[in-house]
């Protein structure tokens, strides 16, 4: 929902931008922060969902940690003044010169997603004269029942290390000098509503955490990564049910004194905090169909085309009295530039503006310049 307010100053802006309302982020970034509180759960944020500055920084004095899945993530973290005790290092690809990067920064940790991985780092640290903390990033083979390309903790996904390379994982680990193993750690998928989930990954966790100690470690972490999702469907002033959240870990992790709990959350913190803003460019009325063209399309919202997301239209320029079904496209030469098909808008006309709603997350990040298209514009709500 838009005051007149916003829509006046909206008029005043030239399209397509990316609104970010950032009260509702400190709102949510709050209610997060308070229900992690209660059980002493520590959160750091997973830098590629959003790294507007300004949300950044937004996120840096709540005191969350940063998670980053490569080195300008790392090195964007620090600039932005997120404590290195306080940023890891995840993902399948790390390049010597990332991790060469990262050793010097002295973060946190780096969660290791391979034991080749493991060598390298080893490696690499011996050659400083350094040792380095790692996590073993494991895939639990834990189903998060969301959309299969954003799936990430199944056999047959490329993430993590799989349950029957842990034996010699974990030889590897005795064997390397340079390295301090401080948990383990996972991240099953993204978009995850049904909290169930999240039991059956506290169960494979309990399991690793014991198989682990078992063999003389001790588990001083356990991060169980990040995938909370958010109501696409109703984006106004939704803040996910963090406590809801936090409470399923704290009623089925097996967590021992000293261990810490660690959560890596992206999406549930900034989705909806932004929508992107667009004007009609045409109408085209068809027999079979009615087109609404954007001047915003893939290259400045891509989920609709990269896994068919769904972002809510709105015609914030008119209220309904006729209603017409429309299919909402943008200007890209591409068929899958298409936000929505069969949409129920007022009567619309060039000129108007759009809202897509629930942007924040895996939005701006993900803007392109196919096609030359220029950088995307960005408001915000002060
Ligand atoms: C992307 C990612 C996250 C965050 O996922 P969300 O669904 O945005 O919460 C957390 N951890 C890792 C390792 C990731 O790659």
């Amino acid at each position: 929902m838009f005051s007149d307010k916003d829509t006046a100053h909206f008029a005043n802006l030239e399209t397509p931008f990316y609104y970010y309302d950032l009260n509702l982020l400190q709102k949510t970034l709050s209610t997060c922060a308070d229900a992690a509180k209660v059980y002493n759960f520590h959160v750091h944020y997973a830098m590629k969902a959003n790294f507007n500055n300004r949300v950044l920084e937004k996120i840096r004095a709540t005191g969350f940690g940063a998670d980053c899945v490569s080195g300008g993530e790392v090195n964007k973290a620090v600039e932005i003044g997120f404590e290195k005790g306080q940023i890891v290092f995840a993902g399948v690809g790390k390049s010597d010169k990332e991790i060469n990067d990262a050793l010097d920064q002295d973060i946190f940790c780096f969660n290791v997603e391979s034991i080749q991985e493991l060598e390298i780092i080893d490696e690499l640290a011996a050659k400083k004269g350094k040792k380095t903390r790692v996590a073993i990033r494991i895939n639990p083979n834990v189903d998060a029942h969301t959309h299969h390309n954003i799936t990430t903790g199944l056999d047959e996904n490329k993430f993590g290390i799989n349950s029957w390379d842990l034996p010699l994982c974990a030889e590897t680990l005795k064997k390397c000098a340079n390295l301090e193993f401080i948990g383990i750690h996972f991240h099953i998928g993204s978009q995850i509503t049904n909290l169930d989930v999240y039991k059956n990954l506290c169960v494979r966790v309990n399991e690793f955490a014991i198989w682990f100690e078992e063999r003389g470690f001790v588990v001083k972490v356990l991060n169980v990564g990040g995938g909370l999702g958010i109501d696409y469907h109703n984006p106004d002033g939704q803040i996910p049910d963090f406590p809801a959240y936090f409470k399923i870990f704290n009623d089925f992790l097996e967590v021992r004194p000293n261990q810490e709990v660690h959560f890596e959350l992206g999406r549930a913190l900034v989705g909806q905090c932004s929508s992107l803003i667009s004007k009609v460019l045409y109408v085209k009325n068809g027999k079979k169909k009615n087109f609404i063209i954007l001047d915003a399309g893939m290259t400045e919202l891509m989920r609709p085309a990269l896994y068919q997301a769904y972002h809510k239209i709105e015609n914030i320029s008119k209220s309904a009295e006729v209603v017409v079904k429309y299919d909402v496209v943008g200007p890209i030469c591409e068929s899958t530039d298409c936000f929505g098909k069969e949409v129920e808008l007022p009567e619309t006309l060039r000129g108007d503006l759009i809202a897509l709603r629930s942007t924040g997350a895996y939005g701006e990040v993900m803007a392109s310049h196919y096609n030359l298209r220029e950088n995307v514009n960005v408001a915000f709500s002060d």
